[in-house]
C-alpha cells in the first residue's frame, strides 16, 4: 500500500491528513487557519500541519510518496504558487506554495484549487464515478465549481478557470471581496443568504446556515421567500452551465447538500422545468459524497496524476 499527505487550506481550517492509494483517509487533524485577522500568517500555520501530518506519519513507518495541497484562491497549479487571492487573505498572493512545503517536508508537492479538488475527489471515489463530463458545483463561504470534460479536469490557460462565483451576473450589483461588483456569490453564496434573511427579517442575532434550514422546516414564510429567491439564484447558474457545457451530471456540495428535500429536490425541480428540454433528458443531479475530506482526497489523487 502506498501513502500521501493531503492538506486542504481553506479560511477557516487547515486539516491535514494520511491518504492511501485508494483514498482512504486512515488519520487527520485540523487547526485553525485565521487566528486574530491572520496575525499568523496563513503560510505559517499551513507548514505547522505539514509538519505534524508528517511526524505522525513517521510513528506510524509509513513510506510517504508525496503531499498534495488543496487551497483556496487562484493556483498555477504547475508552479503551484498562489497567483491571486480575490482579497481574502494577506500576504497570500505570490506564494510559492508548492516550494515552501517541499523545502520543508523534502517530499514532492502538487498544489491545486478547491474547488477543482473537490471535483477530482468526486470523481475518483464518489458520486461522479460514473460519469465523464461532470460538473462539481460547491455553495460555502463563496461558489466554486470543478468541470470535468470527458474524463479530464478543465485548468484554463493558467489553471484557474472555472470561477463561477466571481460570473458578474449585475453590472453594477453589490460589491464583491475580489474588486468587482454585481458578482454571482454576492447573491447566491451562504455567506450571502445569511446576510439577506438577516436583513429581510431585521434580524439582530447572528444567524447561520442550520437556523435558516430549522426555520425553513419550521414554514417561517419569511425565510422562504428569501430561500426561494437564492434557490432561483443557483437553478439559474447550473441552467446556464448546462447549456454552455452539456454535462451528465451536476453535483451539488457545501453544507446546502445535506437538505435534500428542503433544498436540492426544489432546486432540481426548477431546473428540469426551465431548461431546454435536450438539456436534462439525459441529465443526473446528485449531491456530493465526500464532504469534509474531499478536499484532502482530491489533492493527494491530484499528486497521483501528476507523478
Ligand atoms: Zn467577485
Amino acid at each position: 500500500m502506498k501513502y500521501y499527505l493531503g492538506i486542504d487550506i481553506g479560511g477557516t481550517a487547515v486539516k491535514a491528513g494520511i491518504i492511501t492509494e485508494n483514498g482512504e483517509v486512515i488519520e487527520k487533524r485540523s487547526l485553525s487557519a485565521n487566528i486574530n485577522n491572520y496575525q499568523v500568517p496563513l503560510l505559517e500555520r499551513v507548514k505547522k500541519a505539514a509538519l505534524e501530518i508528517k511526524t505522525a506519519a513517521q510513528k506510524k513507518e509509513f513510506e510517504i510518496q508525496g503531499i498534495g495541497v488543496s487551497a483556496a484562491g487562484q493556483i498555477d497549479s504547475n508552479k503551484g504558487m498562489i497567483i491571486g487571492d480575490n482579497g481574502h487573505i494577506p500576504d497570500w498572493k505570490g506564494t510559492n506554495l508548492k516550494r515552501e512545503i517541499e523545502e520543508l517536508t523534502d517530499l514532492k508537492t502538487e498544489v491545486e484549487n478547491d474547488a477543482n479538488c473537490a471535483a477530482i475527489a468526486e470523481k475518483w471515489i464518489g458520486n461522479a464515478r460514473d460519469y465523464k463530463d461532470i460538473i462539481i458545483y460547491t455553495i460555502g463561504t463563496g461558489i466554486g465549481a470543478g468541470i470535468i470534460i470527458d474524463n479530464q479536469i478543465f485548468n484554463g490557460s493558467r489553471g484557474i478557470g472555472g470561477e463561477i462565483g466571481h460570473m458578474i451576473i449585475e453590472h453594477q450589483g453589490r460589491k464583491c471581496s475580489c474588486g468587482n461588483r454585481g458578482c454571482f456569490e454576492q447573491y447566491a453564496s451562504m455567506t450571502a443568504l445569511v446576510r439577506d434573511v438577516k436583513k429581510e427579517l431585521k434580524l439582530d442575532q447572528e444567524i447561520d446556515g442550520k437556523y435558516i434550514f430549522e426555520e425553513l422546516k419550521a414554514k417561517n414564510d419569511e425565510i422562504k421567500k428569501v430561500v426561494d429567491q437564492f434557490l432561483n439564484y443557483h437553478a439559474t447558474a447550473i441552467i446556464s452551465l448546462l447549456h454552455i457545457f452539456n454535462p451528465e451530471a451536476v453535483i451539488i456540495g457545501g453544507g446546502v447538500s445535506a437538505q435534500k428535500e428542503l433544498l436540492i429536490k426544489p432546486l432540481e425541480e426548477i431546473v428540469r422545468a426551465k431548461a431546454m428540454p435536450a438539456y436534462t433528458e439525459e441529465f443526473t443531479l446528485k449531491t456530493a459524497a465526500l464532504s469534509n475530506d474531499a478536499g484532502m482526497i482530491g489533492a493527494v489523487k491530484n499528486f497521483i496524476e501528476r507523478h
